[in-house]
C-alpha cells in the first residue's frame, strides 16, 4: 500500500520527529492509549481471528527498495495495523497454549517504554551507569536462587570488577553458547608455551593437549541451540552426542556413562555433560544429581539447560524437582519464558565467580581492564537494559508470587492430564512433570484396531495417526480460536516409533479449566471433519 499523502524530506520535519510527540488524537497516540488502558482488548480486536495465508501476507512486504520519500507517522501506523498487527500471532490469548511464552503482566509495558526511552547500552558503564549494578544484582539474585551461597560470597563478588556471576543475554541460545564457550576455554587453557584456545585456535589446542576431538553429551531431548553451540565453538555437530532417554523422557545416565568412556578410550575428550531441566518437548527434568556424579567422575564441565524450567526454582514446593542443579558449573535460565518477561531476556549463571575469566576480552577504548563493564564477559556487544524488566518482575511479583504462578501451572497440567485420561477418545502421551504435557486424539475403535492389528497394519495405522494429528493441529491453528503445538516423540505406547503429538504449555494464568474442556471439544469436532481421518482412518470406525 503506497503512502496516502506525501511528506517532504526537510530539516524542519526531521527536527520535528526528534522533538515533538505525536498529537493526542493521532493514530499512533490512539494506539498507545488503547494498549495502555486495555492491552488484552486491543490484541483481541486488532489481531485477525482467521489466519491469512503467509503468501498473501508476503504481498504487503514485496519491495526491496528503501522508500525514497518520507511518510507521515499516522499513515505508517495505519498501514502496520492492517498489514502487520492484524496478521501477527495472539500469543497472549488464554487459548494459545502451544508455546513457552505467554501473557505478560501489564506493568512491563510502560516500563519497556521507559527502557527504550533511556536507551542504555549495558556493554559498558559509560553508557549504562546504574543499569550495570542493577543487572549485576539480577544476576546475583538468580545465582542465589540456584546456588544459595552466603552473604559474604555476594558481598565479595556481585559487584566485583574482576568477575561476573553470570551473563545476561538475549536468550537461551546465547546463554548455552556462553556456557559451553567457558567450558571449552577452561579445558583448553593456556599451558606453558601454549597460549590457550582463545588465542591459538582449536587445531593448536588439540595438538597441544593430544586430544583427537571434543564431545558434548546430552539427552536426545536436548534443545537444538546446543547443536548450534557445538558448531560455532568448533566442537562439531557430530560430536554433540545425543543419548537415549530411559522412561519418562529423562536421559539414561548409564548409557551416557558408557558412551563417555567409549569416547575417551578413542582419545575424544568429553568437554561437557548437559542436563536438561524442562525439555522443550515434554517438560521433563534429567536426573541432575546422577549427572553431576558422572561429570565429577569424568572431570568435565556440567551445564544445565534450564531455559524453560529454571523458573521452577522460585517455587519452594516444586524446586526439589531440580535437585542436583546446585552442583552444575553453569545453568541457563530464560526470563522470557516462565518468568513472564518480554522476549529478549536470557541468563547464564556460573557457580564459580572466576569462570568468566575464561572468556574475558578487553579493548582499549572500551572495556578497559579493571573496569566493571559487563561487556568484557559477554558474547554480545551492545545490549539493551532488559535486566530492568527482570528486576521489575522479581520485585513486583516476588518469589511468593512466582511460586503461585509456577504451582498453578503444574496443577493445571495435572488437571488436564487427568481430564485426557478420563476421556476415552483422547490419549495422554507424556505425563506432566512441570506445566507441559503431550497427548493426541485417538478414537476408541482405532485403539481397538491397533490392539488387534498385525505388524504391517500397525505401521499403517501409526502412519495414518501421525498425518491425522498433524492435519488437525494445522487446521486448529488456521481456525484461529485456539492453538496447541505439535512435536514428534518416540513413546513406549507406540513401540518407540516416531509419533506426532499435540503439545501444550499451561503457563498462562488466564487459561481456565473450562477453556481446556472447550479446546478438547473443538479438537473432537475438527477430527470428525478431518480429510486425513476420512481417507485413512474412518474405515476402522464401525
Ligand atoms: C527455549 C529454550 C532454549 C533456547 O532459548 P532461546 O531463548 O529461544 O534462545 C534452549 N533450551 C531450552 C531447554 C529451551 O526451552
Amino acid at each position: 500500500m503506497g503512502p496516502k499523502r506525501c511528506a517532504v524530506a526537510s530539516e524542519e520535519s526531521l527536527m520535528r520527529i526528534f522533538t515533538v510527540p505525536e498529537a493526542p488524537d493521532s493514530t499512533l497516540s490512539r494506539i498507545e492509549q488503547e494498549i495502555s488502558s486495555n492491552l488484552a482488548g486491543f490484541l483481541n480486536e486488532n489481531i485477525a481471528a482467521i489466519e491469512k495465508p503467509l503468501h498473501e501476507v508476503e504481498k504487503d512486504f514485496q519491495s526491496a527498495v528503501i522508500p525514497e520519500v518520507p511518510m507521515f507517522v499516522s499513515d505508517y501506523a495505519q498501514d502496520i495495523m492492517e498489514q502487520l498487527v492484524a496478521h501477527s500471532v495472539h500469543t497472549a490469548a488464554p487459548s494459545f497454549i502451544g508455546h513457552m511464552t505467554s501473557a505478560l503482566p501489564h506493568f512491563v509495558l510502560p516500563l519497556s517504554k521507559l527502557m527504550v526511552g533511556l536507551n542504555q547500552n549495558l556493554v559498558k558503564i559509560e553508557t549504562s551507569k546504574a543499569f550495570t549494578p542493577l543487572e549485576r544484582q539480577v544476576l546475583g539474585m538468580m545465582h542465589h536462587l540456584v546456588y544459595g551461597s552466603d552473604d559474604a560470597f555476594y558481598d565479595k563478588w556481585m559487584h566485583s570488577a574482576k568477575t561476573s556471576l553470570g551473563a545476561f543475554c538475549s536468550g537461551g541460545t546465547i546463554a548455552n553458547i556462553t556456557a559451553l564457550w567457558i567450558a571449552r576455554n577452561r579445558l583448553l587453557k593456556a599451558d606453558g608455551e601454549f597460549k590457550g584456545i582463545g588465542a591459538s585456535g582449536i587445531v593448536a589446542a588439540m595438538l597441544h593437549y593430544g586430544y583427537r576431538g571434543l564431545a558434548v553429551l546430552v539427552s536426545e531431548r536436548g534443545h537444538y541451540s546446543l547443536g548450534k553451540a557445538a558448531d560455532v565453538l568448533g566442537i562439531g555437530r557430530d560430536n554433540f552426542i545425543s543419548i537415549k532417554t530411559a522412561g519418562n523422557n529423562k536421559v539414561d545416565v548409564e548409557a551416557m556413562r558408557t558412551k563417555a568412556h567409549e569416547l575417551e578410550a578413542q582419545g575424544i575428550k568429553v568437554l561437557a555433560l548437559v542436563g536438561v531441566a524442562g525439555t522443550t518437548e515434554t517438560g521433563n527434568i534429567d536426573p541432575l544429581e546422577e549427572m553431576a556424579d558422572l561429570a565429577e567422575e569424568l572431570n568435565c564441565h556440567f551445564h544445565v539447560d534450564a531455559a524453560w524450567g529454571g523458573a521452577t526454582l522460585l517455587s519452594n514446593n516444586n524446586r526439589h524437582l531440580l535437585k542436583g542443579v546446585e552442583r552444575a558449573d553453569s545453568i541457563t535460565i530464560d526470563a522470557h519464558k516462565q518468568m513472564y518477561v518480554p522476549m529478549g531476556a536470557g541468563m547464564v549463571l556460573f557457580k564459580d565467580p572466576a569462570a568468566s575469566d575464561a572468556i574475558e576480552h578487553h579493548a582499549e577504548y572500551i572495556l578497559r581492564k579493571g573496569s566493571k563493564d559487563l561487556g568484557s564477559h559477554t558474547l554480545e556487544g551492545s545490549r539493551p537494559g532488559m535486566a530492568m524488566l527482570v528486576h521489575a518482575c522479581l520485585r513486583v511479583i516476588g518469589r511468593q508470587g512466582y511460586e503461585m504462578l509456577i504451582d498453578k501451572g503444574i496443577e493445571k497440567a495435572r488437571y488436564f492430564a487427568e481430564l485426557i485420561k478420563q476421556t476415552p477418545d483422547f490419549e495422554l502421551i507424556s505425563e506432566p512433570e512441570l506445566c507441559l504435557l503431550t497427548y493426541r486424539y485417538v478414537p476408541e475403535q482405532i485403539k481397538a484396531a491397533i490392539a488387534q492389528a498385525d505388524e504391517q497394519e500397525k505401521i499403517e495405522i501409526y502412519a495414518a495417526l501421525n498425518r491425522f494429528t498433524a492435519s488437525m493441529q494445522k487446521r486448529q491453528r488456521e481456525a484461529g480460536r485456539s492453538f496447541v503445538s505439535r512435536t514428534r516423540l518416540t513413546p513406549e505406547q507406540y513401540d518407540r516409533q516416531p509419533t506426532v503429538v499435540f503439545r501444550v504449555v499451561l503457563a498462562n494464568p488466564l487459561t481456565s479449566e473450562s477453556l481446556l474442556k472447550e479446546i478438547m471439544d473443538e479438537q473432537r469436532q475438527l477430527a470428525m471433519s478431518d480429510p486425513v481421518f476420512k481417507k485413512y482412518l474412518a474405515k476402522y470406525i464401525k
